[in-house]
């Protein structure tokens, strides 16, 4: 596998948005970002850098896309919260993860988040 497949795998397919009471709606994270750019198109996205963070609280991946239609770079920041809910048994359980989507300019300026992974 090389790096650049690699990458494309730590990317979810699909965000969930929140549409308040009409449940959830399902998009795609193959697209860019970027303002003015409708590059919807996998094959067109080049992932080609990822940075982690992680401490208790959360982990932060942070993967950089080259848009080939734009020319252009953006970030997607995915963000995972841990023990999110805590369980009240006595029975420990797993603590439940939730993943957090946000897309970044090349110079990390927040576009705006995206959604539920
Ligand atoms: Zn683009």
């Amino acid at each position: 596998m090389t790096d650049k497949e690699e990458l494309r795998n730590e990317i979810p397919s699909y965000a969930f948005i929140s549409l308040a009471r009409r449940g959830m709606e399902k998009i795609s994270l193959d697209q860019c970002f970027l303002e003015n750019c409708d590059n919807e198109s996998s094959e067109l996205l080049e992932p080609f850098k990822k940075e982690e963070f992680e401490d208790d609280k959360k982990k932060i991946t942070k993967i950089h896309i080259k848009c080939k239609k734009c020319e252009r770079t953006f970030i997607l920041k995915l963000e995972t919260l841990k023990s999110v809910a805590k369980s009240t048994k006595e029975i420990e359980q797993e603590p439940l993860s939730m993943g957090l989507v946000f897309a970044l300019d090349e110079e990390g300026n927040n576009l705006g988040h995206i959604g539920y992974f």
